[in-house]
């Protein structure tokens, strides 16, 4: 019998351990790590923030009801990846073994490392999401700046879709006109592809939201309120939402097989580590070059489960990733954009439009069923 040890029991790390259990469980036993018991969708985090989602039973499941029966899950941390023993261990004290191992434990947000990060607020956790929202719910006028403290970070258009949510949000309130929002962008255009950044730029200006193009965070001033750029550019505000700093894992970090950061550096197309072969890594937890998503963490799932069932089963592994990732961006009022790309073809302009806001709610139903079986 093989042994398959998947840490981190996230997005792809849940796709990846479904689909073996599907395809090589007599051959093979399949365990999943997880630190934590609970599987939460990140996504539901920018709508916990704006108040469209206050029942978190909607974005929480339990990990146990959505793997198959025959994974075994186990709720541990796991503190050292031995890549030449082939060896994890736990925070338990207990040591897997394994023939194949992949590695899906995400990223970690580090918002000390930005000075002043104290006054600030953020959606990349529900902690942080709860907070936004009662500060949100507090705000009556004044300057809302939304920027980002670091790249790469989780979902790229993230922070201009909460821009464009917001102007939904404060219109809602019958506010609008008292607040102004501001979007500090680290790149010079609003988005890193540049056919959708000119949607986005046409969006932003139509709703009145203001712009700064290369406005990478450096610090804030927590007593005047001012936030400052790598650039030399400041701005007051009144709130201030900053998307924290990403690192990988700390285990990730710690076994030493992480770069830059701690993401682990994988072939573009087998995601392999290195000369280890029996050592894959997909999701955020890597280097490569694709935005840091579930979608994308969904398809390398797929991809790595096929590679390791060629392998268990004696055949030659084909499954290669392209690249490939799918995102929504929604703009408030029903309308959203769609982009589908790869490695060798970027996105085109998309168009906002109401079909696109009624795929992203698909998305958000069947992430629990259909997504995380792997059986899209
Ligand atoms: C606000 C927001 C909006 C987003 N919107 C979208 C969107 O619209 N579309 C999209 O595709 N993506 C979106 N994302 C990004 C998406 O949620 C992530 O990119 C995706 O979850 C990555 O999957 P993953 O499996 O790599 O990591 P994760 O899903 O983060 O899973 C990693 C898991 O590993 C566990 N772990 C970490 N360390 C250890 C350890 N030492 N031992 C055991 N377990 C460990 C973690 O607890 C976690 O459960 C959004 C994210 C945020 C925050």
């Amino acid at each position: 019998m093989k042994k398959v040890v998947i840490v981190g029991g996230g997005t792809g790390g849940t796709i990846t351990a479904n689909i073996l259990a599907r395809k090589v469980s007599r051959e093979a036993e399949i365990t999943l790590i997880s630190n934590t018991p609970q599987h939460i969708y990140q996504p539901g985090f920018l709508y916990r923030a704006l108040g469209e989602i206050i029942d978190e039973s909607e974005i929480i499941r339990e990990e146990r009801k959505l793997v198959n029966k025959r994974v075994k899950l186990v709720i541990d941390e796991a503190v050292k990846i031995d890549i030449q023993n082939r060896m994890v261990d736990l925070m338990s004290g207990k040591k897997l073994e394994y023939d194949y191992l992949v590695i899906s434990t995400g990223s970690r947000i580090v918002p000390e490392e930005v000075p002043g990060y104290e006054v600030s607020y953020h959606f990349y956790s529900l902690e942080g999401a709860r907070k936004l929202h009662e500060a949100l719910e507090r705000f009556k006028e004044g300057v809302v700046a939304v920027g980002i403290g670091g790249i790469p970070y989780k979902c790229p258009p993230a922070p201009a879709e909460f821009c464009c949510l917001l102007d939904y949000y404060f219109t809602k309130r019958g506010i609008r006109d008292k607040v102004e929002i501001h979007y500090l962008s680290p790149l010079p255009r609003t988005f890193p592809h540049e056919a959708v950044a000119e949607a986005i730029t046409e969006m932003m200006e139509k709703k009145g939201i203001h712009w700064h193009p290369m406005f990478n965070i450096e610090s804030v001033d927590p007593e005047k309120k001012i936030v400052n750029s790598l650039e030399g550019e400041s701005l007051r505000f009144d709130l201030l939402v900053m998307v924290p700093p990403h690192r990988g894992a700390e285990v990730v970090e710690k076994s030493g097989i992480g770069v830059d950061g701690g993401w682990i550096p994988v072939d573009k197309y087998t995601l392999q580590y290195k000369d280890y072969s029996e050592v894959y890594a997909i999701g955020d937890a890597t280097n490569l070059p694709v935005s840091k998503s579930g979608a994308a963490a969904h398809f390398e799932g797929k991809i790595v489960a096929d590679r390791i069932t060629s392998e268990i089963t004696g055949h030659e592994p084909r499954a290669k990733y392209d690249g490939r990732v799918l995102c929504f961006c929604d703009a408030g009022f029903r309308k959203a954009i769609y982009m589908d790309f790869n490695y060798e073809n970027p996105p085109k302009k998309p168009r906002f439009s109401y079909i696109w806001y009624l795929g992203k709610q698909l998305v958000n139903r069947f992430y629990w069923s259909l997504i995380l079986s792997g059986l899209v």
